[in-house]
Parts: structure tokens; sequence; C-alpha cells
């Protein structure tokens, strides 16, 4: 393999690691040291004959939708979660939907609970999601917890569920003490899973960014000027390493969230590529990788909702 000096050392041309100089937002590590907190949490709330538990409603038979349930299910059995699974087949109607979304409702072992989406088509999913106990609501997504989040700018604690992703990037940037406090974030992407949410979380009290929330409608040359101006970028659009290294200020630290997946022409086997392009990591001062920063986050964080839910559902517990 052929070499070139750069800067005074020498690398291969071809399939050369590029030098690193972003520190990594360590996402599997981070999460792994939540659920270590959360098994302490649960023990207790054991200790006093609660079991926290979460229900997983799946309707049809998409394989991804498989993997992604049993992978809430292994989550919980980690901490100490029990696991309430409820399948439906493809043919289900929309009436079934909501019997099976009822019955969750009123299932006492259940704590809280997610309604695996996409549904197959011709099913309703924001009817279904609207027929889900707020209370019991996993993912935070549903409509009056939404609200909660709009109206309740003011208070930084107490607000519960917040929606996963969403709070799994806030959580990777605050126990890495990436700074927020009057500092702008460029967040790319305004989808309701993410940047959305992002955006009202990252301006709450307490945190107090400046926000910027750059979508489809940006020009993507003014996507490039907002983003290089910011102290953090959140890269939240699903499109392929958009996030360009000189999109971002030296020093800056950049979160990469979306996800595109494609087949790699090498192995054929199926890959996941995140919104940063790799060459960031010579720019940025922090970067949140992608896979192994935001997913396990947003993992544990579903973990996180379904104790704090379960603790909520039973006020004096710990008296
Ligand atoms: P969405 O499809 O609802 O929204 C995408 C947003 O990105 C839209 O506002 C759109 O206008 C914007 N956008 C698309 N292409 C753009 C471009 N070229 N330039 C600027 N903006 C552009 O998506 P969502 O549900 O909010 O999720 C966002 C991404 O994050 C998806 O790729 C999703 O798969 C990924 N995601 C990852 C995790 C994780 O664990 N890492 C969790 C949730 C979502």
């Amino acid at each position: 393999m052929r070499s070139r000096s750069t800067r005074g050392w020498t690398r291969p041309v071809t399939r050369s690691p590029e030098p690193v100089t972003a520190r990594i937002l360590d996402g599997r590590a981070t999460a792994a040291e939540i659920k270590r907190e959360l098994i302490e949490r649960v023990t207790a709330l054991r200790s006093k004959g609660i079991v926290p538990g979460l229900g997983t409603l799946l309707v049809g038979d998409d394989p991804g939708s498989e993997i992604y349930v049993a992978a809430k299910h292994r989550d919980c059995a980690e901490v100490g979660i029990d696991s309430i699974p409820l399948t439906l087949p493809s043919t289900a109607r929309q009436a079934e939907v909501e019997t099976a979304i009822e019955r969750l409702n009123r299932d006492s072992r259940v704590s809280a609970y997610i309604v695996q989406l996409p549904l197959p088509d011709g099913l309703d999913p924001v009817g279904a999601l609207a027929r889900i106990d707020p209370s019991k609501d996993a993912d935070g997504l549903h409509p009056d917890n939404l609200g909660r989040l709009v109206l309740s700018l003011d208070s930084a604690q107490g607000l519960v569920p917040l929606p996963c992703t969403p709070a799994g990037i806030l959580e990777l940037l605050h126990r890495y003490q990436v700074p927020l406090r009057g500092r702008e974030v460029c967040v790319i992407g305004a989808g309701v899973t993410v940047g959305r949410p992002l955006s009202l979380l990252l301006t709450r009290r307490g945190v107090d960014a400046t926000v910027t929330l750059v979508h489809r409608g940006t020009p993507p040359e003014h996507a490039r000027e907002l983003a290089r101006r910011a102290d953090v970028v959140v890269a939240a659009a699903g499109a392929k390493h958009l996030v360009r290294p000189d999109w971002v200020r030296p020093g800056a630290a950049v979160v990469d969230v979306g996800i595109t997946r494609e087949t790699d022409p090498e192995t054929g086997r199926s890959r996941q590529l995140g919104d940063v392009d790799p060459g960031v990591r010579e720019v940025a001062g922090w970067v949140a990788p992608n896979p192994g920063g935001i997913g396990p986050m947003t993992r544990v964080m579903l973990l996180r909702n379904v104790v704090e839910l379960a603790e909520r559902a039973h006020p004096g517990w710990n008296a």
C-alpha cells in the first residue's frame, strides 16, 4: 500500500484510520452506568412489593419491529423490569388494536407500555397512540405528554415521561459535562420523535440553550452556516453524512442521531450510517458516534421512564 506524509507522519493512502481528535460521547458506557442506577431503584421498588412492568403491543410481523420489541424486553430483564408482550396479527382491525390498548391501560402489571410503530397499512397510529393512558406512556409521545412539555418550560424537574431519544441526547451531554447554558445548539431535523421535542427540552429553564431548528425547508448552504456557528450540533435528519467537516466549528460537540440503513457492497450485510460524515471527528471537540451513541441512550431512557412511572403510580412508596 502506498503512503504519503502528513504533518510529519506517514500513513497509508487507502483504508487508513483518520487521526481522531474528538472525544467520544460514549452512549454504550453511559447507558450501562444508568442501567446500574436503575437496578438499584428497581430493587428498592421490589422490596416494597412493587414490580415495574413494560407492556408492548406489536401488530403484524415486520421483522425490524420484532427485533426492536425483543431487544426492549431483553433490556427490561437486565434491570429487573417485568415484560408483558401483546401481539396481534397483521390482519387486525383498528377496533382490535384499540381493545388491546384498553387492556394494557387496565392491566395492573403494566407500569408503562409502547405501541410499536409502524402499524400495518390501514391502521391509524395517531388514533391508537391517543388512546394510551398518558400515565403509562413509556415513549413520552402521547399528545398530553408532549403538550405538558410545551407548558412546563419553567420546571427543569419532575416532568415524566419524556420522549426517549431527546431525553437520551440531553442526558449524554449532561453526563459528559458538555456546556449548554447560553450556548448555541443547532438541531438538524424537526421530526416529532427527535428534533421538535429536543428543541423544547433544550430551551427549558435549567438547560437554557439557544436553539436553531434546521429542516428540509432550510437551504443547504444556510443550514451549513447555522451549524458552523453552533457550539453543539445535533444531526437528526436521517440524511446520510449530511454534516460534513466544513459544517462544524472546530471544538464543537456533534451528536449523530439520524439513521440510514444500506447494504455494504463488500460484505452484502446491512449496515447503519449516521447523519455525520466520519471526517467530522477531525474537527469536532466531542462526537456522539452512530452506532454507539444515541441508540443505547434511547433504549435506556425507555427503561428509566418505566421505573419513574412505576414510582409515580405508588406515591409514598418510599416513605
Ligand atoms: P422525521 O422523519 O420525523 O423527521 C426528519 C426531519 O429531518 C424533518 O424535519 C425533515 O425536514 C428533516 N430533514 C430531512 N432531510 C433533511 C436535510 N437534508 N436537511 C435538513 N433537514 C432534513 O424523523 P424523526 O422521527 O424525528 O427521526 C430523525 C432521525 O433520527 C431518523 O433518521 C431516525 O431513524 C433517527 N432516530 C434515531 C434514533 C437513535 O436511537 N439513534 C432514535 C430515534 C430516531
